[in-house]
């Protein structure tokens, strides 16, 4: 029980970092939530065993370093879940025992990111995220680009505290992930996560071009402002000066009205423009919830209902198969189109044979399908009682959908692959890996591109990139005359990246840019990664046998060497340079115009890109700054038509000096 109690606290703590922190949940929330009810109820059954600073008590977040600390004045608290109308009775029972006249206000549980404002005299001074409750992250600047917020209010107010939620509507979400799936950019699972992500930018652009709103949801604490101690008389008095309160929020006082209002709520779940993920039930009375009090993590006078993943049933019409970078074949269905949570659903990942075995899936089945908080949907039964008679069972594909050589099943596990070398599927979703921002960021190749050059012969491994000429691109479709000049010039530009980019565009499994990163920090150049022992691996933090395995894997690899060979030929950079001066310019884009006078091009570009920032060629709307120096010419005019931020080398140098 000890182990389990111990295994079961380590993997909470691992997602609820990729969750709160990177913002990219590995796990659904439900399957996140229950593996917490299960910790907490071993917990209660043996106290002996509960491991310090477990997650049932503590409140999830984390702030990030680059943002100022904000000690939040009033901690911001998480809230108790219930999934069951039982659960809600009993809520309801404990409070009626100290206040059985108890009025309680049901409200949406809008799935975003937790803020506070502060108001002082009127004038938003300052907004933070939750971070662990007690200590959150200094977003302001963030979150003035968010229309929604008021940055004066009335001025007669001496201070003003107020909660709210920050949310990415449903089709903003769709239009973002739509942009970034066109630029080869990681997609973010569910709109809370975007939300969360755009929200904690260092570069405030990023956030304004994000489409955020909010809804507020509680006064934290004020002076001299009067609400009558009641939370629904609150709202409606933000709602007058001028915010936008949490929509829907009704008085009740019998549970078995609050279970038909929470009903209703989530039968509207679907046509909503913002996701929710459950109803908040609250009591109202602001004395009576000062005498209920908290627990270390929770309200004992809220609760919060968490509506089941939505589902919905259809039918599979087709399973097809597609060949991933590792080779791995994964079937996917192919379904009658549905909408499910917001959008419309045609496909389902079925993961592997054996997860189509397990569940009986036949092509023709009509199947349960259920989005819980993930991009691709699954799959959660078949309808039996509706199997038609012409159902197909599915079988792995004995060779390769892409390049039509054998396939082999893995040993130990569920998996069949294509262990093809030059199998075309692989090698072009090897070469999008590569050109990827995060990786050696090769403007001006997107997958359409790669996929028509890699048809044509032209490239064959990402290698073959740094032979490609004018010539074979021109008379190309889509690539004129200034895109082949400027895809030439970043081809070339990327031979210098530095070696953590260039081992994670490899494309070792398991090795992310973080990972790649730690190595190149370590080995310092790619023949020390080459020649490293599993021993050596293994021992570095954040590592891990399984990782360590795949990466000694890879270099035994007679292709891979071959391939990192080519790369030294081509003239790629094999050392790592320490450019750790700071992230000041994550996210920006600079674009140089006219002559500077303290530094050549090169150099600010390099001060820039040392900064984690980007230098571009042209002004376009994706540009954050303009740095002009002596007679600068249509550079300039066109970044003042766009009302892009124009700075002088001065104001470049006191960025640089203020960091
Ligand atoms: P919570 O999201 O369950 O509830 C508390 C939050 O609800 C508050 O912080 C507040 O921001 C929000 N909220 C929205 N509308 C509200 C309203 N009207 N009134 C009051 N609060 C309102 O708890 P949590 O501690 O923030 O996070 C836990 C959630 O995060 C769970 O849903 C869990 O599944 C998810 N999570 C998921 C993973 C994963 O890997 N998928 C990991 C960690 C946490």
């Amino acid at each position: 029980m000890e182990e389990k109690i111990k295994e079961l606290t380590e993997k909470l703590r691992y997602y609820s970092k990729k969750y709160y922190v990177d913002d990219a949940p590995e796990i659904s929330d439900y399957e996140y939530d229950m593996m917490l009810r299960e910790l907490s109820e071993l917990e209660r059954q043996y106290p002996q065993f509960k491991q310090q600073n477990s997650p049932t008590e503590r409140i999830g977040g984390e702030a990030l370093k680059e943002f100022a600390p904000v000690t939040h004045a009033v901690k911001m608290e998480s809230l108790q879940d219930a999934f069951s109308e039982e659960e809600l009775r009993a809520f309801d029972k404990k409070i009626k025992t100290v206040f059985p006249d108890v009025k309680y206000v049901v409200e949406y549980k809008i799935d975003g990111l937790s803020v506070e404002l502060e108001y002082r005299n009127g004038i938003f001074i300052r907004g933070a995220t939750r971070g662990d409750g007690i200590t959150g992250e200094d977003i302001t600047a963030n979150l003035k680009t968010i229309k929604e917020i008021p940055l004066m209010i009335d001025p007669s107010i001496p201070y003003l505290l107020v909660r709210g939620e920050v949310y990415m509507p449903k089709r903003a979400f769709a239009e973002l992930n739509k942009k970034r799936e066109d630029e080869n950019l990681p997609l973010f699972a569910n709109p809370r996560n975007a939300a969360a992500g755009s929200l904690r930018q260092l570069d405030s652009k990023i956030t304004a071009s994000r489409n955020l709103k909010i809804f507020i949801f509680n006064i934290q604490t004020s002076e001299g402002f009067d609400y009558e101690n009641s939370h629904k008389k609150g709202l409606d008095r933000l709602k007058a000066l001028g915010f936008k309160v949490s929509p829907e929020t009704r008085i009740f006082s019998d549970i078995d009205d609050i279970i038909s209002e929470i009903t209703r709520l989530g039968n509207s779940r679907s046509e909503l423009p913002f996701d929710i993920d459950g109803a908040v039930i609250k009591v109202d009375d602001i004395e009576q919830r000062k005498v209920l009090g908290s627990t270390t993590k929770v309200p004992k006078w809220a609760i919060a209902f968490k509506y089941p993943p939505e589902q919905k049933e259809t039918q599979i019409t087709d399973i097809i198969v597609n060949v991933g970078r590792t080779g791995v074949l994964t079937p996917l269905a192919i379904l009658t189109p549905v909408r499910i949570a917001g959008s419309t659903v045609g496909k389902a990942s079925l993961h592997n044979i054996d997860f189509i075995k397990q569940k009986d899936i036949r092509i023709g089945d009509f199947v349960t399908v259920q989005k819980a908080g993930d991009i691709i949907p699954e799959i959660v039964k078949v309808n039996l009682e509706k199997r038609q008679q012409d159902s197909r069972e599915f079988t792995m594909p004995e060779r390769c959908p892409a390049c039509g050589e054998k396939t082999y099943k893995d040993e130990d596990g569920p998996f069949v692959r294509c262990v093809n070398n030059v199998c075309p599927a692989q090698t072009i979703r090897n070469i999008i890996h590569f050109v990827s921002k995060d990786a050696m960021d090769i403007e001006g190749l997107g997958s359409s591109q790669i996929i028509r050059l890699s048809e044509l012969g032209i490239i064959k491994s990402s290698a073959d990139l740094y032979k490609i000429k004018a010539e074979n691109l021109q008379n190309l479709e889509r690539f004129g005359e200034k895109s082949i000049f400027n895809l030439l010039n970043a081809i070339n530009d990327s031979k210098k990246r530095n070696l953590n980019r260039l081992i994670y565009a490899l494309g070792i499994r398991e090795v992310g840019s973080k990972a790649a990163k730690i190595l190149a920090e370590k080995y310092k150049n790619m023949d020390n990664l080459i020649a490293a022992t599993f021993d050596s691996l293994v021992e570095i933090p954040d590592i891990g046998p399984v990782t360590s395995e795949y990466i000694i894997d890879f270099f035994s690899g007679e292709k891979n060497l071959k391939l990192i060979e080519e790369f030294k030929y081509y003239g790629l950079n094999m050392t790592y340079k320490n450019e750790n001066v700071g992230d000041i310019f994550s996210g920006m884009t600079f674009v140089l115009t006219g002559t500077l006078s303290k530094y050549t091009r090169d150099e600010a570009k390099e001060i820039i890109e040392k900064r984690n920032g980007k230098v571009s060629e042209s002004v376009s709307k994706k540009t954050t700054y303009v740095l002009a120096g002596e007679k600068s010419g249509s550079k300039e005019i066109k970044a003042r038509e766009l009302g892009i931020k124009i700075i002088s080398e001065n104001d470049f140098d006191k960025m640089i000096a203020n960091s």
